[in-house]
This record gives structure tokens, sequence and C-alpha cells, in this order.
């Protein structure tokens, strides 16, 4: 029997359900890609995303052919391109990995029923989730709108089932299939109609699995606090990884797990803060899948205030949001750091959302489209169901109208500037007594430091007090009507 397994998100050997399933079930295996030709198009992602991306796929290309095997990649519709492969090549089953995104479940059941007609069994398998949708759900089976029903549920079900975790098949390097076009090298990130950029996170997925045991060996043990600071290393930085399934999320539950069954540390409190934002991520996955209607608009239809008109007014206030000139230090450094490496850190992400969607009064589809572009992680569900918390339209929406004064982030979470130092050269010789509000230096100050507001440095593009006060109204108009 001739599979091809169909990789998408799941660009890794080591506990691979469709790759295992395959080996275990076929005589030959033929492993392929195909690059989406609308999607990458659409420029619905950016190129942090797609170098990513490419170096998965070059390492996967490597780690297959040490065993034999030859990562086969096709470009164009990809529904037409599996159906066109698994007739060319005489497959008689093709595997993957289920995709929970709307497009991605349309896709994948247009492919299932071509193949069907065709008579080529499909064989599909979770992967991307620890826990599936339907496998969590409330007491009459009702899909869950609260995280913390969610995450009560999740762990129950985890202790039930204890997800095991798959090795590479030890015979995948027998089943070479025979008389395959040789492959050609993968496509540049130029060919794909991207830039090629340097990466800010490693790709791959041996780089995944040494980041998982570094982290798990000495960040996570202070992960509670440490994931607060944007100038440290603090997180994990696999978010790419889960994205692209270079790292297997079961694999890394357990090796946070037994991280903590061999500390001496007091650090469970810090490994179960890192797991539940491993939940967070399924939590958003199975809001994707059971409320639809949130890739294209808020999950509740709650009173918020409205955002600012269109216009030169709006487009110019998104303007500096984007490149990082709003005149708030830690909102300019953190756009900067995505605009520069692709990725920013979590907390960052929910100042500058905060700020774009409170302070500037701009929709919040505007910054989720912008994250989608430049986010090396860009991920349809965690980036909506942030977006939508932080906008308070979400399904766990922030409280009431929630604003984060961006000063006070500053001083909390960077309290010597050190982040915004990073990303913000301007503010190089400004002291951290003056970093997080730089425009109330006086003009010896800003001599002295060698920043002048307005022009070395923005100044403010909105007051903070007066744009908060402005919001709020509007929000109790907005509620009494
Ligand atoms: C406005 C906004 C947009 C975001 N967009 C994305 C996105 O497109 N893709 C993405 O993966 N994450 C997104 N996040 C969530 C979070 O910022 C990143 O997952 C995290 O910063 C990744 O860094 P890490 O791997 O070091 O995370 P860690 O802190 O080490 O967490 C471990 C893992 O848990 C998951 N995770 C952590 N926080 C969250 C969260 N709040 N929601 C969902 N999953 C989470 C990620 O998979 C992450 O890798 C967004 C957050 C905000 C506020």
């Amino acid at each position: 029997m001739r599979g091809i397994v169909w990789f998408r998100r799941d660009l890794r050997l080591h506990d691979q359900p469709a790759l295992t399933a395959a080996s275990q079930e076929c005589d030959e295996v033929i492993p392929l890609f195909v690059f989406d030709e609308p999607l990458l198009q659409s420029h619905e992602f950016g190129s942090a995303c797609v170098n990513f991306m490419l170096g998965c796929l070059d390492e996967l290309q490597a780690s297959l052919a040490a065993l034999g095997l030859t990562l086969q990649w096709r470009r164009g519709e990809p529904v037409e391109q599996i159906v066109q492969t698994a007739t060319d090549w005489k497959a008689d089953v093709v595997y993957w990995g289920r995709d929970y995104e709307p497009g991605a479940i349309e896709r994948d059941r247009l492919a299932h029923q071509r193949l069907a007609k065709l008579g080529v069994a499909v064989r599909t398998f979770k992967d991307h989730v620890v826990f599936e949708a339907s496998e969590v759900r409330g007491a009459t089976g009702e899909p869950l709108q609260r995280y913390s029903a969610y995450r009560a549920r999740w762990w129950t079900k985890w202790h039930a089932t204890r997800p095991a975790v798959q090795p590479i098949p030890i015979d995948l390097a027998k089943k070479k299939a025979t008389s395959l076009p040789v492959s050609s090298p993968l496509p540049t990130a130029e060919e794909l109609g991207y830039s090629s950029i340097p990466l800010a996170i490693a790709s791959g997925e041996r780089n995944a699995q040494k980041r998982l045991r570094w982290f798990v060996e000495k960040p996570i043990h202070a992960y509670a606090q440490g994931r607060n600071l944007p100038a440290i290393d603090g997180s994990a930085k696999l978010s790419p990884h889960f994205r692209f399934g270079t790292l297997s999320l079961r694999m890394a539950i357990h090796a946070a797990l037994n991280a903590l069954r061999k500390s001496g540390r007091v650090s469970r409190p810090d490994v179960l803060t890192w797991v539940d934002e491993l939940i967070w991520r399924e939590f958003f996955q199975q809001v994707l899948v059971a409320f639809p209607h949130v890739a294209k608009g808020p999950f509740k239809a709650v009173t918020v205030p409205p955002s600012r008109a269109a216009g030169c007014e709006r487009d110019q206030l998104f303007r500096t949001w984007c490149e990082g000139k709003t005149g708030y230090p830690i909102v300019d450094a953190g756009m900067r750091q995505l605009n520069q490496t692709g990725w920013m850190h979590n907390r960052v992400r929910m100042v500058v959302a905060s700020f774009l969607i409170k302070d500037l009064r701009i929709d919040w589809q505007s910054g989720e489209r912008y994250f989608m572009q430049h986010l090396i992680d860009a991920d349809v569900a965690a980036n909506n169901g942030n977006w939508q918390w932080c906008a308070s339209t979400g399904t766990d929406a922030m409280q009431g109208y929630r604003i984060f004064n961006p000063a006070l982030q500053g001083k909390k979470f960077d309290p010597d500037g050190a982040y915004i130092r990073r990303y913000v050269p301007e503010l190089l010789g400004v002291p951290a007594s003056k970093i997080h509000e730089p425009h109330l230096m006086s003009h010896d100050e800003q001599d002295r430091y060698g920043c002048h507001i307005g022009a070395d440095y923005s100044a403010p593009v909105v007051d903070h007090q007066r744009a908060r006060q402005e919001y709020l109204s509007l929000g109790k108009q907005e509620s009494t009507r």
C-alpha cells in the first residue's frame, strides 16, 4: 500500500501521528508539502512567518533524507494539488493532521470528498491540540465560553487520559517509494513573493527541542514572574514551533510536568502557570471551532465605544502605532520589536493592543490584521482570541473598560528601561526615572540626555488621561442609548 503524508502544521518527525500511522500501515510512504498559492498571494501572513516555515521545511527535508525519504513539494491550489499528486503517484491513502481554522476545515472537506471519489482513502489525526473542541465540553455537552471552566475540564481530561508521546517510527527508512521524480530544491522566500529575513527564533524541530530542554531546565522555574518582564528571556519563545508543529504539544507538557517532578525547588506554580498558557492556546482553538463567526467579528454583541471615524487623522494615528512612533516608549518598543524581529513579548502585546483600541480608538481588527502580517507565530485562533480579549468583545473579555496606562506598565514591567532602550535607541541616554514619560523632561534634561522631544523622539500622539476619559464617557453614552 502506498500512502502520502500531507505535512501542514506538523513539520516534525517525533510524535507525529499522521507519519506514525502511515509508516505502520503502508509499504511506501511519500512525505508531501503543498505551498498554498492563494494563501501566499493573500499576504495574510508576512515574511517572518514564511521564512520560519521555510526554515522548518528545510530541516524536515534533511531529516527525511537522512532516513532515505524525499520530501516532495507542490505549489498551487491545495485541493487540486493533493488530488493531482494522489492520482499521479497512484496513492491508496492520504494522511494528514487536522487543522481547525474555518478555511482549512473547508479545504480539507473538499480534499476528502475529491479523494474519496477517486477511491483514495483519507486518514486524519488530532495533532495541533492535545484535546479537540468536542473532547472538552460543559456538563450538557455545550462548548465552553469561559477559560476557567475550560481549564478545569481540560485538566480532568488530561489526568484521565495522559496522552502518550510517540517516537519516530523505526522502520521509516524502509518505506521509500520507488519511481518518484527527484524533488527540486525548496523555493526561496523571494520565489514565494516574500523577503528573506533573519529569524529571531531559530526554526526547525531540533531547535524547538533544544529550546524546550533549556526552558524546562531553567526559566520555567521562575516563569510566573519572568514571563512579565520583556527585558529578560523569561518565556519559552516556542509559539512559532507550536504554530508550525515543529514541537509536539504533548511532548512539551510532559517535559514541563517531568521538570516539576524532578525539581527540588518550589516551582509548582511556575510550571502550572506555563501549562495554563498552553491551555489558553487550546481554549482559543476550540472557540474558533465552536464559534467560527469570531474570525469575522466580535464573539459577543457587546456595547463598546465606537472606533474613530475613517479619515486622515485615523490613518495617521494608525501609522504612528505601526511604526512605533506614538511617543509612548513601551508601545513604541513593542511595535519596533515586532517590525524588526517578528516577535513581541506577551505583556507588551497586551499593552500595544490596549493602546490601539482604547487610546487611539482604532478598530481591533486593524491591529489583528497587522499582527497576522508581522508575527512569526501568527495564528488565527490565538491572535483573534487575544485581540477580542483586549477589545472586551471576546469570551473572557477584559473586565469593564479596563485600560492599560502605558507609562505605568513600563514602570512596573521594565523598571530600568532596558527593553525600551533595546528598541528605541533615541532614548538610550535617558535615565530610568524619565524613560517612561520622556515628554515630561524639562528642556535642560532633554539637552543633558541628548533627546529632544518632537525632534529626536516623538511627542505623545494623544494624551493618555484625556483619551482614557473620552473612551470611558463614549462607553457610557453607548450603554445608555
Ligand atoms: C494581542 C495579542 C495577539 C496575540 N497573537 C498571537 C498569535 O498570533 N499567535 C500566538 O501563538 N500567540 C499570540 N498571542 C499570545 C502570546 O502573546 C504568545 O503566544 C506568546 O507571547 C508566545 O511567546 P512564548 O512562546 O514565549 O509564550 P510562553 O509564555 O512561554 O507560553 C507558552 C505557550 O503558550 C501559548 N500561549 C501563551 N500565551 C498565550 C495566550 N495569551 N493566548 C494563546 N496562547 C498563548 C503559546 O503557544 C506559547 O508558546 C497574542 C497575544 C496578544 C495579547
